[in-house]
């Protein structure tokens, strides 16, 4: 596409405000080329890396909180953003920041592209009874059908391509989102009812996950005892 406006600025003779108009769509295709590559090698590094080791404990809370600005962000006041996190304490995760920013990101930016103006959206966190932490994200926009379901998290799968065309996306945000969050031994789980809504779960084993300032009671219960 960008070859062929480069072709008619080359052979035609613009008016000003046509060459202006075609620089634009130049400038559009050009991010969105960005963007599909920088997504493609992420995915590639991805696939090639070994599991993260436990190195470092991220709070959980500021994790949560910036995805709900981002989306914020991108919503524009069209959406109600809320976070909900059910166990009192505090909690980190031993994970990547970035990465897990990205995945949550990538979740939250899926809400609000996928949910009408008004909807809303909603994140959250809860310790389950066998230790696994759930991260959600919930909206109540058009859906996806369940024929789909199966299939949404293969690269470049979307369900209408005229509109995710549209909305901007390329396809390959949620395998990155299941990929780095396998990496970690946890799971993408997608629940979704067209017109009602869907409910992306990113979970994560015990072992990366603890209450914030275990490590200061002799407890051993509370303590990761080896990378899952
Ligand atoms: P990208 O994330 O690469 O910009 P994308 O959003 O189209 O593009 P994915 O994030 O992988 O790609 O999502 C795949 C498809 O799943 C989307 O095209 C859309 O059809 C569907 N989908 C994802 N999230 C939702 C949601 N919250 N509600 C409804 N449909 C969704
Ligand atoms: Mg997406």
């Amino acid at each position: 596409p960008i070859s062929g406006f480069v072709e008619t600025m080359q052979t035609l003779a613009l008016q000003e405000k046509e060459h202006h108009r075609v620089l634009e769509l130049m400038k559009q295709q050009t991010s969105r080329m960005e963007s599909l590559v920088s997504d493609l090698l992420l995915l590639a590094t991805l696939e090639g890396s070994p599991k993260p080791a436990i190195a470092q404990w991220v709070p959980l809370g500021p994790l949560l909180q910036s995805a709900v600005s981002d989306g914020q962000h991108l919503s524009v006041g069209q959406h109600d953003l809320l976070c909900g996190v059910a166990p009192e304490q505090e909690l980190e995760l031993a994970v990547e920041e970035r990465e897990m920013a990205s995945a949550l990101g990538n979740l939250v930016s899926n809400a609000v592209r996928y949910t009408p103006a008004g909807g809303r959206i909603e994140l959250q966190a809860n310790l389950r009874a066998d230790g696994y932490l759930e991260l959600k994200v919930i909206d109540n926009g058009i859906g996806i059908e369940r024929h789909h379901l199966p299939r949404i998290t293969q690269r470049f799968y979307r369900v209408d391509k005229s509109r995710s065309r549209a909305t901007g996306g390329t396809g390959l945000g949620l395998a990155i989102v299941k990929h780095a969050i396998t990496r970690y031994g946890g799971e993408l789980l997608v629940d979704s009812t067209p017109g009602e809504g869907s409910c992306f779960t990113l979970t994560l084993p015990p072992a990366r996950v603890r209450v914030v300032g275990t490590e200061l009671l002799s407890s051993p219960g509370f303590m990761p005892s080896s990378p899952s």
